[in-house]
């Protein structure tokens, strides 16, 4: 079992506005890494992993194999696979436990629950959960054996995902289990005031969503599956992917964001980028690089 994560540090009086990179620290734990965001402290939590051959992955129902192997290769990564990480987001706010996606419960990945108790959270403590969207590995940690996980939580969705959600018969299982628990909101909200704002990112699916937490003059965008592989899908953010399901939207979308944040410098969560996933964007020639801060 992981030890418990060491006492959090002090909070910073003065929070730095942003650009200034967030800052990461390795808790007792391999399977958390905490941030602060403004005097907010964040956790990344590992749920699992996924390493693919290229031929196998999303990128390469449209894409040539070559290309991709040569755009990882440049990247000094090994050729012939493609790994993704699985990271749900944890913020501890004066205004409640805030989680963000839940892995998928089980194998391939599945170890969520292991990474929350060393954070020192318990699934009762949860109140509130905020999901990108509903794609398996996203919402797979909400339900076991058809009863909640996260007992206390209201689980917060966009109503077009919602809508998505309950019209996918794989999903039937989860969406009985949660159904009193959802509270649905509109593209775009303001779900905490002053705290948390969702942002409409759909494509990927019908209701995607990310989300941005503010604190002073800091916020961080948690950007779901905008994007998936830190080095195809910011490098290359024109080449599709098989899961998206309104492709030419998720596209068109994907690149007006990689251009806001290289504008912005704001820090981002990625989800799927290697562990934690923090780090921001900056534009590199005619394209875009992600940097881990
Ligand atoms: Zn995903």
């Amino acid at each position: 079992m992981p030890e418990a994560e060491a006492p959090p540090a002090e909070a910073t009086a003065e929070p730095t506005p942003t650009p200034e990179p967030t800052e990461t620290t390795k808790a007792a734990s391999e399977d958390v890494i905490t941030f602060q965001i403004g005097d907010m402290e964040g956790h990344a939590l590992i749920d699992g992993g996924f390493t693919m051959p290229v031929a196998d992955s999303p990128f390469a129902a449209a894409q040539p194999v070559e290309e991709i192997s040569a755009a990882l290769e440049e990247a000094d990564l090994p050729g012939d696979t493609m790994s993704l990480s699985l990271h749900p987001m944890l913020m501890k706010t004066p205004d409640g436990t805030l989680l963000f996606d839940t892995g998928t419960g089980g194998p391939p990945a599945g170890s969520l629950m292991t990474s929350l108790e060393a954070a020192d959270v318990a699934p009762e403590d949860v109140t509130h959960i905020f999901i990108s969207h509903s794609h398996f590995d996203h919402v797979g940690g909400l339900a076991k054996d058809g009863a909640l996980v996260f007992p206390n939580a209201t689980i917060h969705m966009s109503a077009p995902e919602w809508e998505f959600m309950q019209a996918n018969e794989q999903q039937a299982a989860i969406v009985s289990a949660i159904s009193d628990r959802v509270e649905t909101f509109e593209p775009g909200a303001e779900l905490i005031p002053g705290l948390l704002t969702a942002v409409e990112t759909q494509g990927h699916t019908p209701g995607h969503s990310s989300y941005r937490v503010t604190s002073g003059e800091e916020s961080l965008l948690y950007i779901g599956d905008t994007m998936h592989h830190f080095v195809i899908s910011v490098e290359h953010p024109g080449w599709k992917i098989a899961f998206d399901t309104d492709e030419p939207a998720a596209r068109a979308k994907r690149q007006a964001l990689l251009a806001e944040l290289a504008e912005s410098g704001e820090s981002i969560y990625a989800y799927h980028f290697p562990f934690p996933g923090v780090g921001h964007i900056e534009t590199a020639g005619d394209s875009f690089v992600y940097i881990e801060d």
